[in-house]
């Protein structure tokens, strides 16, 4: 393939404007890497829709191909850990942000950044999966060092028809936790429970400001939103429980107290997906692959082409997006893709749920 398209945001220097539009690159285009990949899939996360909208300064390169994740084939390698043939996976590591994404028919990258795609996955799934459900499972890994099994009591999901909290909802659930989900769209329950949720949650309970302790409703929780949502998660977390943290969909800002921490010993505890050490990795995409149910997945996924991503990116971050967005890359310049999601066409407008969210 000598030519090849991608989604490309560009700034005009002189007046800081941004645009976004489909290129036409040659391999010569493309930035320092050891590692050539024909790029099968990617999908659409909240962080992709803020560095396409510009809602927050993700991209700190222009011009950017965004995209912060990646499946594909290797087709070149002068890298040891990776030969012609090899499928991959490329999450994090700055793509998207500071080097070239996977928004494009081809991407060069470090042999260092790249998974092999675990047995049995099809690159659709890997990206339906993408950063939002392996930061789901880093959040499930984060909390297991603290011991909270099911019988310690019900766990709490926020931001919980997204991207990370429908992962987190399934895998928790089948690990036999009764989960909580939080949500700003009731008329999400009937998806929700079907991925296992055992109660919903109206978000409204959860955006006033938080009491320094309050009822215990839940031993863990994973929080994809942040801001007064997590406060009161934190204040209703019971004795010795813990709270993993890896979204700021409603902002930045943490509006709580120390009580939860030094009165009942709750733990808050950090997810960092973008630089997770390589083994870490490896574990979470393994486990993925074994733990994940395969039609809660393809429930949950939406699939579309490289010309729907700017409308999807508006609509993920004003949370109008349900679930998973995975892109089919290779349909744009006619060549099909390799695979796709279980059960899905191979590309199908994405839903739009027209959820009452609004964006950060
Ligand atoms: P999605 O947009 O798919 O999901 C976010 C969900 O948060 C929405 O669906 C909505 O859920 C809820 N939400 C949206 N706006 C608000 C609001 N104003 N107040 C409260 N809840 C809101 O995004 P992703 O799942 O892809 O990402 C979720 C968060 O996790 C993002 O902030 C993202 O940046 C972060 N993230 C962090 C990573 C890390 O490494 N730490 C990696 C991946 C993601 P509902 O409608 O059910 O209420």
């Amino acid at each position: 393939m000598d030519r090849f398209k991608a989604l490309m945001i560009s700034r005009d220097e002189a007046t800081g404007d941004r645009s976004v539009a489909i290129a036409d690159l040659g391999p010569d285009d493309l930035m320092d890497g050891d590692v050539d990949i024909d790029v099968d899939f990617s999908t659409v996360n909240y962080k992709d829709g803020l560095a396409i909208t510009g809602k927050a300064p993700v991209v700190r390169r222009f011009p950017m191909i965004p995209g912060i994740d990646l499946c594909g084939t290797v087709t070149a390698s002068r890298h040891p850990a990776a030969a012609v043939g090899d499928r991959v996976i490329v999450n994090g590591w700055g793509i998207g942000e500071t080097h070239y994404g996977g928004y494009a028919e081809r991407a060069r990258v470090s042999g260092g950044w790249l998974v092999p795609l675990p047995a049995g996955f099809t690159c659709a799934e890997a990206m339906a999966i993408g950063t939002a459900g392996y930061t789901a499972m880093l959040a499930v890994m984060a909390l297991e060092p603290f011991g909270i099994g099911p019988e310690k009591g019900p766990v709490v999901v926020t931001g919980a028809a997204g991207g990370v909290g429908s992962l987190a909802v399934a895998l928790l659930s089948d690990t036999g936790f009764a989960v909580h989900a939080v949500t700003g769209r009731p008329g999400e329950a009937d998806y929700l429970k079907g991925l296992g949720a055992a109660a919903i949650v109206d978000r409204a309970e959860l955006t006033g400001p938080a009491r320094p302790l309050a009822g215990e409703r839940w031993a863990a929780g994973i929080d994809a939103v942040g801001g007064t949502v997590l406060a009161n998660v934190l204040s209703m977390t019971m004795a010795g429980g813990a709270v993993a943290a890896c979204g700021n969909a409603a902002g930045m800002d943490l509006p709580a107290s120390v009580a939860p921490f030094i009165l009942r010993g709750v733990s808050l505890v950090g997810v960092n997906s973008v630089t997770a050490p390589q083994a870490k990795r490896v574990e979470a995409w393994n486990r993925l692959a074994r733990d994940l149910d395969r039609r809660k997945l393809a429930a949950m996924t939406t699939t579309i082409g490289l010309d729907d991503i700017v409308a999807t990116a508006g609509d993920i971050v004003a949370g109008k997006v349900r679930g998973r967005t995975v892109v089919a890359i290779g349909q744009v310049a006619g060549r099909p893709p390799r695979q796709t999601a279980a059960g899905d066409d191979p590309v199908r407008r994405h839903r739009r749920t027209g959820g009452p969210a609004t964006a950060p």
